[in-house]
C-alpha cells in the first residue's frame, strides 16, 4: 500500500487570528482534496478554533504544537488533548526540538506525551533528531535510536502504525541548512528499520515519516523522492499560504 504523502505547517509562535485567516483564505484557493497528499496547519492555541472554523469540509487537517498527558488538572499555562480536541485538532506535534531544548522537555514526558494522543485518538507527530555536534561526532544513529526507544516506550503495534514520526535534524531547522536528500533518505531509512524491529515490516512500511528542517518548495520535490521520505514538517516556508501550497504540490509530484 503506498504511505500518502504528509505536509504540516508548523506555525510556531506565528500569526494573530487575523493572519490565520488571512493565510486558510489563501491556502484553500490552491488546495485541492484529491487524495494525492495530506496536509496540516498547527497553529498557536489562540488561533486553533479560528483556523477549525476556516478549514471546515476541505479536508485539511488542524494540529496543537504541543499537549499536555493529563486529561485536567492543576497545570497552569497547558492545554489538554480534550480541549484541544473540541476546539477542532486531530494531530499534535510533540517533542519538538524547541520543546526539548528551551522547555526541557524530557523523552519520559515526550513518551506521555505520545501515549496519551493515542488514547485519546490524535494523531502524534513525533519528532526526533540530532544536533550538528551530534552529527559531526559520528552519533546520528545513537541518538535517533535512543528518542524512538524512549519516545515509543510502551507503544503497541497496533498503536504505533497511527504514529507519524519527524525526523528534524536540529541543524537544518530555521537555520537554512537542509539534510541533501541522501542525508535526508539514509536516516529515514534507518528509522524505518528501527520500526520494523520493534513493530514488525507491516506496521513500519504503512507508517508515514516526515523531514523536516528549512524545506522549502524548491528543495521539497528532491529531498521526497526519498523512497522512506513520507512528507514534510514545515516551519518558517509554511508561513506562507503560497509556500506551503508548493510543498504539498511538489510532495505530490514526488510521489506520483
Ligand atoms: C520546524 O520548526 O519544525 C521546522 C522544520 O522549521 P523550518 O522549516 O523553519 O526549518
Amino acid at each position: 500500500m503506498a504511505r500518502i504523502p504528509f505536509v504540516a505547517a508548523n506555525w510556531k509562535m506565528f500569526k494573530t487570528r487575523a493572519e490565520a485567516r488571512a493565510f486558510t483564505d489563501a491556502f484553500k484557493k490552491s488546495w485541492t482534496n484529491d487524495g494525492r497528499v495530506k496536509a496540516a496547519i498547527c497553529p498557536s492555541y489562540t488561533a486553533i478554533a479560528t483556523v477549525a472554523e476556516e478549514i471546515k469540509g476541505t479536508g485539511i487537517h488542524l494540529g496543537a504544537q504541543n499537549i499536555h498527558w493529563e486529561a485536567q488538572g492543576a497545570f497552569t499555562g497547558e492545554c489538554s488533548i480534550g480541549q484541544l480536541k473540541e476546539a477542532g485538532c486531530d494531530h499534535a506535534i510533540v517533542g519538538h526540538s524547541e520543546r526539548r531544548k528551551i522547555f526541557k522537555e524530557t523523552d519520559a514526558d515526550i513518551n506521555k506525551k505520545v501515549k496519551a494522543c493515542l488514547k485519546e485518538g490524535i494523531v502524534p507527530i513525533f519528532c526526533v533528531g540530532e544536533t550538528l555536534e551530534e552529527r559531526e561526532g559520528g552519533k546520528t544513529q545513537s541518538v535517533i535510536m535512543g528518542q524512538l526507544a524512549a519516545g515509543l516506550a510502551d507503544v503497541s503495534s497496533s498503536d504505533a502504525v497511527k504514529v507519524v514520526v519527524a525526523y528534524e535534524p536540529v541543524w537544518a531547522i530555521g537555520t537554512g541548512k537542509t539534510a541533501s536528500p541522501e542525508q535526508a533518505q539514509e536516516v529515514h531509512a534507518f528509522i524505518r528499520a528501527w520500526l520494523a524491529e520493534a513493530f514488525g515490516t507491516e506496521v513500519s512500511e504503512k507508517m508515514i515519516i516526515q523531514y523536516g528542517g528549512s524545506v522549502k518548495p524548491d528543495n521539497t520535490e528532491a529531498i521526497m523522492k526519498g523512497k522512506d521520505v513520507d512528507g514534510a514538517l514545515i516551519g518558517g516556508a509554511a508561513l506562507d499560504p503560497a509556500g506551503f501550497a508548493a510543498i504539498a504540490a511538489a510532495a505530490a509530484k514526488a510521489k506520483s
